[in-house]
């Protein structure tokens, strides 16, 4: 039977590579629905493509115009409008796997509802776990979902355990996360204050959306990361570890408590743990390169906390403070993060004014644990309005 795909996110990085792939594979993969904010010139192409049933634009202008569009080239495609009708997607009884591959918290909704109705959900949209943590991953056990990593770096590690995870806590010493270091690696950090969006977000390895461009600069993708890692595999934050290997080709490591360690290797291509995603526990071709090992020259890493990389870097310890401080701590370190990335793509504020308003929200904001869904939607509405109030006073 072929698996019903629907795709959050489709005119995105992930959401086209993942287009990629299911075109490789079209008597086992139908692309059911997709979805995206206002790119409809993207959404009518791919609507042309690949014929889902629906298509949903966020963006209700963006809808209609998609809606004339597609009558317009005789496609017979449910188009509906708004956040709402993203979530109802993502419960839908006739998909099967759901691509969460929207940008930030506006991911949140459709996550816990795809978790809470038994989809398989192939999570990219990093930010909707660091956000939910606990309560995401709880609506995953108890909705009865299967939730597969797309980050590269999870879904490393995911390939790296073994199949049965009651065994992780006892087998597993420590995760150990590659990060490439970004654009600014070998920048003098002094000059950090001069970047523009531009320099940001041209990164040296992967190709991918201006957010998680700028958090690879930052670093803050790393810090993401490490709070994913935390939800994912129930792993103490103590046990996990961010190294730099500019290389990109080990995407992950898990060390064991032999001190025997495993890695996943693979060019960096998203295309391949999409690939895993869509097929797991099997494997299909995805489309990516294969490493041509006599080529590569060296594999290098370097530790992320030398004394110049912590300067480089200084968002990438929030992480275990974020860990250390749940529940709800990450949802705040992640709104803070989204609005000054934004600040910053807007040429509002300097780029290592991150950092600063990452931490002045994190030290300032005062809250109680969020119980439920509609209490972290408040708290990460609370701390955007916070970090907005930062990103005023250190607008240039
Ligand atoms: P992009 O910015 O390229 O794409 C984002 C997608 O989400 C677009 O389809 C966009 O629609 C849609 N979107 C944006 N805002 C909203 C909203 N408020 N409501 C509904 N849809 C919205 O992002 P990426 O593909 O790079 O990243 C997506 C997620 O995957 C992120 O969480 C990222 O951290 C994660 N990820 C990405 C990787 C990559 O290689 N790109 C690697 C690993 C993880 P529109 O085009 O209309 O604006």
């Amino acid at each position: 039977m072929r698996q019903r795909l629907a795709i959050l996110g489709s005119t995105g990085s992930i959401g086209v590579n993942t287009l990629e792939v299911a075109a490789l594979h079209p008597d086992s993969i139908e692309v059911y629905a997709l979805t995206a904010a206002r790119n409809v010139d993207l959404m009518l192409s791919q609507c042309v493509r690949f014929s889902p049933r629906i298509a949903v634009m966020a963006d209700p202008d963006s809808a209609l115009k998609l809606k004339r569009r597609c009558a317009e080239a005789g496609l017979k495609i449910d188009v509906e409008a708004g956040a709402d009708a993203i979530t109802a997607l993502a419960r839908h009884p006739e998909v099967d796997t759901v691509m969460a591959a929207i940008v930030g918290a506006a991911g949140l909704e459709p996550c816990m509802a795809a978790a809470r109705s038994a989809k398989k959900l192939l999570l990219a949209n990093k930010e909707a776990l660091v956000v939910g943590g606990p309560l995401f991953m709880d609506a995953v056990h108890k909705g009865g979902a299967t939730l597969l990593p797309i980050d590269s770096e999870h879904s490393a590690i995911f390939q790296s355990l073994p199949p049965d995870p009651s065994q992780w806590s006892k087998l597993v010493d420590k995760l150990i996360l590659t990060a490439s270091g970004g654009p600014f690696r070998t920048r003098d950090p002094a000059t950090l204050a001069e970047v523009t969006p531009e320099m940001a977000c041209a990164h040296p390895n992967w190709v991918m959306g201006r957010k998680i461009s700028v958090d690879s600069a930052s670093m803050m993708n790393k810090a993401l990361e490490v709070i994913e890692a935390h939800f994912l595999f129930g792993m103490p934050p103590e046990r996990i570890e961010a190294i730099i290997h500019p290389q990109s080709v080990i995407h992950s490591m898990v060390q064991f408590v032999d001190n025997s360690v495993v890695a996943q290797l693979g060019t960096p291509d998203m295309r391949g743990p999409i690939a895993y995603g869509l097929s797991w526990p099997g494997r299909i071709t995805s489309g990516a390169t294969a490493i041509n090992f006599s080529t590569i020259a060296a594999l290098t890493f370097e530790p992320a906390d030398r004394p110049d990389h912590r300067l480089r870097y200084p968002g990438l310890g929030l992480a275990w403070r974020a860990l250390r401080e749940m529940p709800g701590s990450t949802a705040v370190l992640n709104a803070a993060n989204e609005v000054a990335v934004d600040a910053f793509l807007q040429g509002q504020i300097r780029f290592d004014r991150i950092y600063q308003v990452n931490l002045q929200t994190m030290d300032q904001m005062r809250f109680a644990a969020p119980q439920s869904v509609a209490e972290l939607i408040d708290l990460d509405q609370q701390s955007r309005a916070m970090a907005r109030d930062f990103v005023r006073s250190l607008a240039h």
